[in-house]
Protein backbone atom coordinates (compact mmCIF):
# COMPACT_ATOMS: atom_id res chain seq x y z
CA UNK A 1 0.00 0.00 0.00
CA UNK A 2 1.74 3.44 -0.78
CA UNK A 3 1.56 6.41 1.44
CA UNK A 4 -1.57 7.83 -0.73
CA UNK A 5 -3.47 4.95 -0.82
CA UNK A 6 -2.94 4.83 3.10
CA UNK A 7 -4.04 8.05 3.38
CA UNK A 8 -7.02 7.57 1.29
CA UNK A 9 -8.04 4.92 3.40
CA UNK A 10 -7.90 6.21 6.79
CA UNK A 11 -9.81 9.59 5.53
CA UNK A 12 -12.08 7.38 4.45
CA UNK A 13 -12.21 5.39 7.54
CA UNK A 14 -12.61 8.34 9.85
CA UNK A 15 -15.30 9.99 7.86
CA UNK A 16 -17.05 6.15 8.04
CA UNK A 17 -16.79 6.37 11.83
CA UNK A 18 -17.96 10.54 11.90
CA UNK A 19 -21.02 9.31 9.48
CA UNK A 20 -21.99 6.12 12.13
CA UNK A 21 -22.01 8.76 15.18
CA UNK A 22 -24.13 11.44 13.38
CA UNK A 23 -26.60 8.73 12.05
CA UNK A 24 -26.93 6.73 15.41
CA UNK A 25 -27.85 11.14 17.04
CA UNK A 26 -23.77 10.85 18.78
CA UNK A 27 -21.66 13.42 18.94
CA UNK A 28 -18.85 14.06 17.17
CA UNK A 29 -15.64 12.07 19.16
CA UNK A 30 -18.07 9.95 20.88
CA UNK A 31 -16.00 7.11 19.85
CA UNK A 32 -12.32 6.53 18.76
CA UNK A 33 -10.28 4.57 16.19
CA UNK A 34 -7.82 2.17 17.09
CA UNK A 35 -5.82 0.97 13.88
CA UNK A 36 -5.10 -2.42 14.06
CA UNK A 37 -1.59 -3.01 12.42
CA UNK A 38 -1.06 -6.93 12.83
CA UNK A 39 0.61 -8.49 10.33
CA UNK A 40 1.40 -4.88 8.51
CA UNK A 41 5.05 -3.24 8.60
CA UNK A 42 6.11 -0.70 10.80
CA UNK A 43 6.66 1.65 8.13
CA UNK A 44 3.39 1.82 7.24
CA UNK A 45 2.39 2.41 11.04
CA UNK A 46 4.87 5.57 10.87
CA UNK A 47 2.83 6.84 7.81
CA UNK A 48 -0.39 6.18 9.77
CA UNK A 49 0.82 8.06 12.74
CA UNK A 50 2.31 11.08 10.75
CA UNK A 51 -1.50 11.28 9.45
CA UNK A 52 -2.24 11.75 13.26
CA UNK A 53 -3.61 8.48 14.23
CA UNK A 54 -2.00 7.42 17.41
CA UNK A 55 -3.88 4.12 18.84
CA UNK A 56 -2.91 1.01 17.47
CA UNK A 57 -3.24 -2.73 17.93
CA UNK A 58 -1.27 -5.64 17.81
CA UNK A 59 -2.50 -9.23 18.22
CA UNK A 60 1.12 -11.13 18.11
CA UNK A 61 3.49 -10.30 21.24
CA UNK A 62 6.90 -11.18 19.28
CA UNK A 63 5.33 -9.33 16.05
CA UNK A 64 4.50 -5.92 18.48
CA UNK A 65 7.67 -6.19 20.43
CA UNK A 66 9.48 -5.69 17.03
CA UNK A 67 6.95 -2.74 15.52
CA UNK A 68 7.39 -0.86 18.27
CA UNK A 69 11.25 -1.44 18.68
CA UNK A 70 11.12 0.48 15.37
CA UNK A 71 8.86 2.93 16.14
CA UNK A 72 10.92 3.78 20.19
CA UNK A 73 10.75 7.20 18.59
CA UNK A 74 7.32 8.30 18.62
CA UNK A 75 6.86 8.72 22.36
CA UNK A 76 3.15 9.66 21.94
CA UNK A 77 2.26 6.21 19.80
CA UNK A 78 -0.17 4.40 22.37
CA UNK A 79 -0.10 0.58 21.86
CA UNK A 80 -3.69 -1.79 22.68
CA UNK A 81 -2.63 -5.29 22.87
CA UNK A 82 -5.91 -6.93 21.30
CA UNK A 83 -4.79 -10.38 20.16
CA UNK A 84 -4.87 -14.50 22.79
CA UNK A 85 -2.83 -13.86 26.07
CA UNK A 86 -1.04 -16.80 27.15
CA UNK A 87 0.63 -16.91 30.74
CA UNK A 88 4.11 -16.85 29.38
CA UNK A 89 3.94 -13.71 27.51
CA UNK A 90 2.23 -11.19 30.24
CA UNK A 91 4.96 -9.78 30.95
CA UNK A 92 6.32 -8.31 27.59
CA UNK A 93 2.23 -7.21 27.06
CA UNK A 94 2.64 -5.77 30.96
CA UNK A 95 5.95 -3.74 29.59
CA UNK A 96 5.46 -2.78 26.50
CA UNK A 97 1.52 -1.77 26.01
CA UNK A 98 -1.04 0.48 26.97
CA UNK A 99 -4.20 -1.16 27.43
CA UNK A 100 -5.17 -5.03 27.02
CA UNK A 101 -8.69 -5.63 25.30
CA UNK A 102 -8.35 -9.22 25.47
CA UNK A 103 -8.13 -10.37 29.16
CA UNK A 104 -10.83 -13.03 30.16
CA UNK A 105 -9.17 -14.74 33.20
CA UNK A 106 -8.64 -13.94 36.60
CA UNK A 107 -4.96 -15.63 36.69
CA UNK A 108 -3.62 -13.75 33.71
CA UNK A 109 -5.01 -10.14 34.92
CA UNK A 110 -3.05 -11.34 38.29
CA UNK A 111 0.08 -11.84 36.30
CA UNK A 112 -0.62 -8.41 34.67
CA UNK A 113 -1.12 -6.92 37.70
CA UNK A 114 2.54 -8.43 39.43
CA UNK A 115 4.35 -7.50 36.42
CA UNK A 116 3.16 -4.07 35.46
CA UNK A 117 6.31 -1.48 36.68
CA UNK A 118 4.83 1.16 38.72
CA UNK A 119 6.73 3.98 36.99
CA UNK A 120 3.82 3.54 34.11
CA UNK A 121 1.29 3.56 35.57
CA UNK A 122 -1.68 1.39 35.87
CA UNK A 123 -1.92 -0.92 32.61
CA UNK A 124 -5.59 -0.07 31.07
CA UNK A 125 -8.19 -2.89 30.81
CA UNK A 126 -11.08 -4.37 28.94
CA UNK A 127 -12.83 -7.66 29.81
CA UNK A 128 -13.31 -9.76 26.39
CA UNK A 129 -16.69 -11.19 26.15
CA UNK A 130 -17.97 -14.28 24.69
CA UNK A 131 -21.10 -12.67 23.44
CA UNK A 132 -22.02 -14.58 20.73
CA UNK A 133 -21.63 -18.43 22.52
CA UNK A 134 -19.85 -20.67 19.97
CA UNK A 135 -18.31 -18.00 17.57
CA UNK A 136 -15.23 -18.10 19.58
CA UNK A 137 -13.78 -19.96 23.06
CA UNK A 138 -12.05 -16.73 23.90
CA UNK A 139 -13.69 -14.25 26.13
CA UNK A 140 -15.29 -14.71 29.92
CA UNK A 141 -18.84 -16.13 29.22
CA UNK A 142 -21.73 -13.51 30.66
CA UNK A 143 -22.45 -15.00 33.72
CA UNK A 144 -19.04 -15.43 34.82
CA UNK A 145 -18.11 -11.66 33.94
CA UNK A 146 -19.31 -10.18 37.52
CA UNK A 147 -16.86 -11.88 39.81
CA UNK A 148 -13.70 -11.36 37.03
CA UNK A 149 -14.28 -7.65 36.87
CA UNK A 150 -14.54 -7.27 40.89
CA UNK A 151 -11.49 -9.24 40.94
CA UNK A 152 -9.92 -7.24 38.14
CA UNK A 153 -10.88 -3.90 39.52
CA UNK A 154 -9.30 -5.55 42.83
CA UNK A 155 -5.46 -4.91 40.93
CA UNK A 156 -4.19 -1.87 42.21
CA UNK A 157 -1.85 -2.05 38.59
CA UNK A 158 -4.74 -2.92 36.51
CA UNK A 159 -7.25 -0.15 35.61
CA UNK A 160 -10.82 -1.48 34.24
CA UNK A 161 -12.35 0.26 31.24
CA UNK A 162 -14.66 -1.84 29.96
CA UNK A 163 -15.66 -4.60 27.70
CA UNK A 164 -14.84 -5.51 24.45
CA UNK A 165 -16.45 -8.87 22.16
CA UNK A 166 -15.62 -10.09 19.04
CA UNK A 167 -19.57 -11.00 17.83
CA UNK A 168 -19.69 -14.41 15.01
CA UNK A 169 -20.21 -12.44 11.85
CA UNK A 170 -23.60 -12.02 10.75
CA UNK A 171 -24.82 -9.80 7.60
CA UNK A 172 -27.79 -8.20 8.51
CA UNK A 173 -27.68 -5.18 10.45
CA UNK A 174 -30.36 -6.02 12.95
CA UNK A 175 -28.58 -9.26 13.58
CA UNK A 176 -24.90 -7.71 14.13
CA UNK A 177 -26.76 -5.07 16.78
CA UNK A 178 -27.83 -7.88 19.28
CA UNK A 179 -23.91 -8.69 20.78
CA UNK A 180 -23.36 -5.38 20.66
CA UNK A 181 -26.28 -4.26 22.54
CA UNK A 182 -25.65 -7.21 25.21
CA UNK A 183 -22.24 -6.23 25.61
CA UNK A 184 -23.53 -2.50 26.56
CA UNK A 185 -26.10 -3.88 28.30
CA UNK A 186 -23.37 -5.69 30.65
CA UNK A 187 -21.30 -2.80 30.73
CA UNK A 188 -24.59 -0.99 32.39
CA UNK A 189 -24.62 -3.83 34.79
CA UNK A 190 -21.17 -3.66 35.52
CA UNK A 191 -20.96 0.34 36.17
CA UNK A 192 -24.09 -0.53 38.79
CA UNK A 193 -22.07 -3.22 40.60
CA UNK A 194 -18.73 -1.54 40.91
CA UNK A 195 -19.33 2.24 40.93
CA UNK A 196 -16.10 3.05 41.49
CA UNK A 197 -14.51 1.63 38.42
CA UNK A 198 -13.49 3.79 35.87
CA UNK A 199 -15.84 2.08 33.04
CA UNK A 200 -15.98 4.37 29.91
CA UNK A 201 -15.04 1.65 27.14
CA UNK A 202 -16.91 -0.06 24.62
CA UNK A 203 -14.17 -2.15 22.45
CA UNK A 204 -16.38 -3.70 19.57
CA UNK A 205 -16.91 -2.99 15.97
CA UNK A 206 -14.35 -3.97 13.17
CA UNK A 207 -14.48 -3.50 9.73
CA UNK A 208 -17.16 -5.29 8.47
CA UNK A 209 -19.65 -4.21 11.34
CA UNK A 210 -18.76 -0.73 12.81
CA UNK A 211 -21.90 0.91 11.96
CA UNK A 212 -23.54 -1.62 14.43
CA UNK A 213 -21.42 -0.99 17.06
CA UNK A 214 -21.27 2.34 16.75
CA UNK A 215 -25.41 2.37 16.65
CA UNK A 216 -25.01 -0.15 20.06
CA UNK A 217 -22.39 2.22 22.11
CA UNK A 218 -18.79 1.57 21.12
CA UNK A 219 -16.74 3.90 22.31
CA UNK A 220 -13.21 2.46 20.24
CA UNK A 221 -13.66 0.71 17.11
CA UNK A 222 -11.19 -1.79 15.94
CA UNK A 223 -10.35 -1.28 12.17
CA UNK A 224 -7.36 -3.00 10.65
CA UNK A 225 -8.69 -4.13 6.62
CA UNK A 226 -10.13 -0.75 6.15
CA UNK A 227 -6.78 1.26 7.22
CA UNK A 228 -4.43 -0.91 6.08
CA UNK A 229 -6.19 -3.19 3.47
CA UNK A 230 -6.31 -7.27 3.17
CA UNK A 231 -3.82 -9.10 5.37
CA UNK A 232 -1.38 -11.38 4.05
CA UNK A 233 -1.52 -15.16 5.27
CA UNK A 234 0.95 -15.10 8.61
C1 LIG B 1 -7.78 -8.31 13.29
C2 LIG B 1 -8.64 -7.75 14.36
C3 LIG B 1 -9.42 -6.60 14.15
C4 LIG B 1 -9.52 -5.88 12.83
O1 LIG B 1 -10.33 -6.61 11.93
P1 LIG B 1 -10.74 -6.00 10.50
O2 LIG B 1 -11.86 -6.86 10.10
O3 LIG B 1 -9.54 -6.15 9.63
O4 LIG B 1 -11.12 -4.59 10.69
C5 LIG B 1 -10.14 -6.12 15.23
N1 LIG B 1 -10.12 -6.71 16.43
C6 LIG B 1 -9.41 -7.82 16.66
C7 LIG B 1 -9.42 -8.42 18.02
C8 LIG B 1 -8.66 -8.38 15.64
O5 LIG B 1 -7.95 -9.49 15.88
Amino acid sequence: MTALTLHESLTAARERLARALADAGRPAGDARLLAVSKTKPAAMIRAAWQLGQRDFGENYVQEALDKQAELADLDDIVWHFIGPLQSNKTRAVAEHFAWVHSLDREKIAVRLNDQRPVALGPLNVCLQVNVSGEATKAGVDLEALGPLAEAVASLPNLRLRGLMAIPAPAEALAEQRQPFARLHEALQELRQRLPSAPLDTLSMGMTADLEAAVLEGATLVRLGTAIFGARSQR
